[in-house]
């Protein structure tokens, strides 16, 4: 095949996983550059009744993961999520769906709200704890304290079979010893999940500007390499296999529905900013709440974006997703899915990672060696550029 010429890849099977977004938060957190609406929930009526408008165009597809996130799913009152739960229902038969994971936060949690969630079949639930200290929390502007996450925590745990966390690490500040502190505190609770990520400062958020006007500072960059280590050496010695950069599980609790994304399976989406890609193809919604609303109530489109991925786009791609597995990628396998010698299209973003140390080659496969675990994004970007 001429690589100059970008065909469709051949052969999509239909996606086996879907996204839901609720936009819905408290507040948004000075970090947050999702596509979040705060203290309008007002519209969450409309937001029902769109959502459900949109979802009803999928006819029904058989699913194995179904992935509800946010903003707060948990947000909603619990007569408006048992609502939004019944449309799921309808749409997507739970009872069969191997993985139904929904994003919640701490001070969201209740006895009834858990019971609603594990009525309908929700079997993994992602808490947004991001720290047991109640300054680094202050600091990151979440609402929670470090004894309402623990009990979050453990509440969840009764109700929900895999209980995920997300911690965030390299808050200004914070030092190592607090970061060690976060992770210990978490391997000890009931969970079978962990993802960890380091603070990142995205344009247009309140923590890009406080950095830019210099009333907020980046950690040092060996600290943050300092935390990551840690994490990695102590969830290993507790059960947790390290799986992807960011995410560690216990046997059996990898997330599904991520590990269809790191794949470069296909999934469908619904809700304000959701992307979906779908037979090669890829759509973004548009990211404000109130024109997702209003596209679709008065009957048009709500994508803002369309782009059909060509097999060259989709080989560079999927191994700049799939490099993120720490078991790696197989390039014979990706060269039979899209019909050319990817090793040809990727030679150069290969020898240049074997040579600086970041990648390590074995036959046909490719896994990023231990210091490239640190530069995932590095290596990934390599082949994105190529
Ligand atoms: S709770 Fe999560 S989604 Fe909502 S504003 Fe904060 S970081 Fe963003």
């Amino acid at each position: 095949m001429d690589l100059a010429d970008d065909a469709p890849v051949e052969g999509w099977v239909l996606p086996e996983a879907a996204y839901i977004h609720v936009p819905f938060c408290r507040h948004r957190c000075g970090y947050c550059n999702f596509s979040v609406i705060a203290n309008r929930d007002d519209l969450i009526e409309k937001f029902l009744k769109a959502i459900t408008q949109e979802l009803n165009a999928l006819k029904r597809p058989r699913l194995k993961t179904l992935f509800f996130g946010g903003g707060t799913p948990t947000h909603l009152p619990n007569p408006a999520l048992a609502r939004l739960l019944e449309s799921l229902d309808q749409q997507f038969n739970l009872s069969e769906l191997t993985e139904f994971s929904v994003e919640a936060n701490p001070e969201d949690i209740s006895e009834a709200k858990l019971e609603l969630l594990a009525s309908k079949g929700v079997n993994r639930i992602s808490l947004g704890v991001q720290s047991f200290q109640t300054t680094k929390l202050l600091s990151l502007e979440r609402g929670h304290t470090r004894d309402q996450a623990i009990a979050a925590v453990e509440l969840a745990s009764q109700y929900i079979p895999n209980v995920s966390i997300d911690l965030i690490f390299a808050a200004p500040s914070e030092s190592l010893k607090q970061w060690e502190q976060d992770v210990i505190t978490a391997i000890q609770l009931p969970i079978s999940h962990l993802s960890t990520y380091a603070l990142t400062y995205e344009k247009g958020t309140q923590f890009w500007n406080q950095r830019l006007h210099g009333d907020m500072k980046e950690l040092d960059e060996s600290v943050e390499i300092d935390m990551y280590n840690f994490t990695r050496q102590s969830c290993n010695q507790h059960g947790f296999r390290h799986y992807e950069v960011s995410n560690f599980a216990k046997n059996g609790s990898r997330c599904l529905h991520n590990m269809a994304y790191w794949k470069g399976e296909g999934w469908y989406a619904a809700g304000p900013g959701a992307a979906r890609f779908v037979n090669g193809v890829r759509e973004v919604n548009h990211r404000s709440t109130s024109t997702y609303l209003k596209r679709i109530n008065e009957g048009q489109s709500p994508v803002a974006e369309r782009e059909a991925i060509g097999v060259v786009q989709y080989a560079k791609e999927r191994t700049a997703f799939g490099i993120r597995l720490i078991d790696g990628i197989d390039l014979r396998a990706l060269s039979q899915h899209v019909g050319f010698d990817t090793y040809k299209l990727l030679k150069a973003p290969i020898k240049f990672s074997l040579d600086d140390g970041l990648l390590v080659q074995e036959g046909d496969h490719l896994r990023l060696s231990d210091r490239g675990i640190l530069f995932a994004d590095t290596v990934a970007q390599r082949f994105l550029d190529c």
